[in-house]
């Protein structure tokens, strides 16, 4: 097993020619050229509540008022 395959095994047929297409280290898609299962990955940016939320789950301050926000990037928008 190599981590930089760019093939996996489908959950589906179980066939080993599923493709991942890989992106700045990650994958954002999959697809089966057998049975044509596919999945792909949806990106998108939380709000600041929605990231406050998310540190105080983690016991983490929110974040600080003059925190500012990276705007995620272009390359980084997925699936909308
Ligand atoms: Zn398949």
């Amino acid at each position: 097993m190599s981590d930089s395959s760019d093939e996996t095994t489908c959950p589906n047929c179980l066939d080993d020619e599923m493709h991942r297409e890989n992106e700045d280290g990650w994958y954002t898609s999959v697809e089966c050229i057998e049975c044509g299962f596919y999945s792909t990955v949806e990106t998108g940016q939380m709000s600041r509540e929605d990231i406050d939320e998310a540190r105080e789950s983690r016991d983490l301050e929110p974040l600080a008022d003059d925190h500012v926000i990276e705007p995620i990037g272009e390359g980084l928008k997925i699936g909308r």
